[in-house]
């Protein structure tokens, strides 16, 4: 299967965090062919690990499966839900939105309800509603008839928006952040022929909520170098000044220097660099002291283990929908693969 058509396989699959079933599904069956063994872990991880040569290092390459979304949290006596939130997300991005209400028995479109802005008072106006102030109406008559359909509280809730391909080598879809990832993990499996190291590849759960997935994986593998692969946000665009997000779409992968929860082991980033240089790879670095990613927590395991990230500038994430460059995929795919191949070099 083409890249591309990975990914869309996987933005369409529903997986907020701690509800990852589908998308575990679809990430064994699809690195399944390049891989020695494939397992789940006690908490959902999936682990995949292709053997290398005896003494060689062991690199543990990370992608979470999660998604932000939201959870419904009570169901009204007129039945509507009242939902939390799972991951950072902007209140303003909520209002209107069509979502999928994912029950035991199927899933249900709603859509995210508010008081009608013709009858807000002028103050009202300029605020932003809050979460807690909004609603899932999935045409209910009451709560009984919400519970008929099927619906319980703790149901997951995921943005419905559908893969689209747009302009020449651009997409948007739905959890980019960090199915992008996903889908360059398994194209790099799927590039990578013999290699001296043993990879074990990870899917992972719950990056949203505290890298939690993350934690347990690295802990099992104990690997020598961590590598997540994940989404960093691509600043061109208009109001963005350059120093608050520099990373620009079409630019390459993103070496992350540091964020708020690594500073990316100084032997690793020269990894990336001299592999992105060899082979005449576009890339940038950044340094942004806000979000983190697996890596962070990867770095911290047992006795440490020296970690970084490869980002994909990804345009609106931690919003229903994303926008990206197929290019900067592909380039993020032959850095994961060049890297790797050097692992042994520098390890
Ligand atoms: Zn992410």
């Amino acid at each position: 299967m083409k890249l591309v058509d990975v990914l869309e396989k996987l933005s369409n699959a529903c997986g907020v965090a701690g509800r990852e079933e589908e998308v575990r599904d679809l990430m064994k069956e699809l690195l399944k062919p390049n891989v020695d063994e494939i397992r789940e872990d006690k908490l959902g991880n999936v682990i995949g690990v292709k053997k290398g040569k005896k003494d060689a290092p062991t690199v543990m390459l990370a992608a979470h499966m999660d998604e932000i979304g939201l959870m419904v949290k009570n169901i009204t006596k007129e039945g509507f839900l009242q939902f939390a939130k799972i991951g950072g997300i902007d209140d303003r991005i909520l209002i209107a939105q069509k979502v999928l209400v994912h029950t035991d028995k199927r899933s249900i479109t709603g859509i995210i309800g508010s008081k009608p802005p013709h009858i807000l008072k002028e103050e009202e106006k300029k605020k932003v509603i809050e979460a807690d102030d909004l609603f899932i109406d999935v045409g209910a008559k009451d709560k009984q008839d919400a519970q008929k359909m099927g619906v319980r509280v703790g149901d997951a809730v995921s943005f419905d928006i559908k893969f689209t391909r747009v302009g020449k080598d651009t997409v948007v879809g739905k959890a980019f952040d960090d199915r992008v990832g996903c889908a360059a993990l398994i194209e790099t499996m799927r590039k990578l022929s013999k290699v001296d190291c043993t990879i074990y590849v990870v899917g992972t759960i719950q990056e949203e909520v505290g890298l939690r997935g993350a934690t347990i994986a690295a802990f099992q593998l104990y690997p020598d170098v961590g590598i997540a692969l994940d989404v960093t946000v691509a600043g061109d665009v208009p109001g963005v000044k350059e120093v608050e997000a520099p990373a620009k779409m079409r630019a390459g992968p993103a070496l992350t220097v540091a964020d708020a929860g690594l500073i990316t082991h100084p032997k690793v980033l020269r990894l990336f660099i001299d592999s992105a240089e060899e082979n005449k790879i576009p890339y940038q670095l950044e340094t942004g002291m806000r979000g983190t990613t697996d890596a962070a927590k990867i770095a911290l395991t047992k006795e440490g283990v020296p970690s970084g990230v490869i980002s994909i500038p990804t345009r609106y994430i931690h919003s229903p929908a994303s926008l990206l460059s197929l290019k900067d995929v592909e380039n993020t795919v032959k850095l994961a693969v060049a890297t790797i191949k050097n692992v042994s070099k520098y390890f």
